[in-house]
């Protein structure tokens, strides 16, 4: 099993490091030629949104990246790799890879309560949860099944193979998140 990390910029290091303690090999991407068409899955780190999404673009790598999650290739998007995921950004008319039938805020925690963590449940499992200037998802279709909710704002979807969480469960020593997305390329 061979999963990419995309490594323009942001939290990719941990995730590679979390990949490797659960046996799993890695590939990062960091540029056209990295995207291979014989990848597992994806993961799209936490960091910054613009930047990762003017990379993505600069690079010729938002269109590839796109089709093969439309094909069904695996993805799992953290914090900013969720808003690249989402179809619809509520405070931001640009979008990015756009697969993911969710409407997100960005930075919606507002200055005063950006970053903290939480024990939540995560698909019925208590697990530290780190939000550091998150988004969270305001609105779902009916084919985003909702993971986890935190004061009532939900926090992880997946669709299909599409996984995306408003934390970062990569910066815990906790593997759950990623177990449970490596489960869902078996199926
Ligand atoms: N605030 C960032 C953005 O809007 C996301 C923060 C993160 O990934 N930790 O892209």
């Amino acid at each position: 099993m061979k999963i990419g990390v995309l490594a323009l910029q942001g939290a990719f290091i941990e995730h590679i490091k979390i990949l490797e303690k659960l046996g799993v090999k890695s590939v990062e991407i960091r540029q056209r030629k990295d995207f291979a068409y014989n990848l597992d899955g994806l993961i799209l780190p936490g960091g910054e949104s613009t930047a990762i999404g003017k990379l993505l673009n600069d690079l010729d790598l938002l269109n590839p990246i796109q089709s093969q999650i439309v094909g069904g290739l695996p993805v799992f998007g953290t914090c900013a790799g969720m808003i690249l995921l989402a179809k619809e950004i509520d405070n931001q008319s640009k979008t990015y890879i756009a697969t993911m039938d969710a409407t997100v805020v960005r930075n919606a925690y507002g200055r005063q309560y950006d970053s903290f963590n939480v024990m939540a449940y995560f698909n019925n499992e208590l697990i530290e949860m780190p939000f550091i200037r998150a988004p969270y998802i305001k609105t779902v279709n009916d084919n985003v099944q909702v993971l986890a909710t935190v004061q009532d704002r939900i926090v992880a979807i997946r669709q299909d193979k599409q996984l995306a969480t408003s934390f970062h469960p990569e910066l815990t020593n906790n593997t759950y998140v990623h177990e449970y997305f490596l489960s869902m390329l078996k199926l």
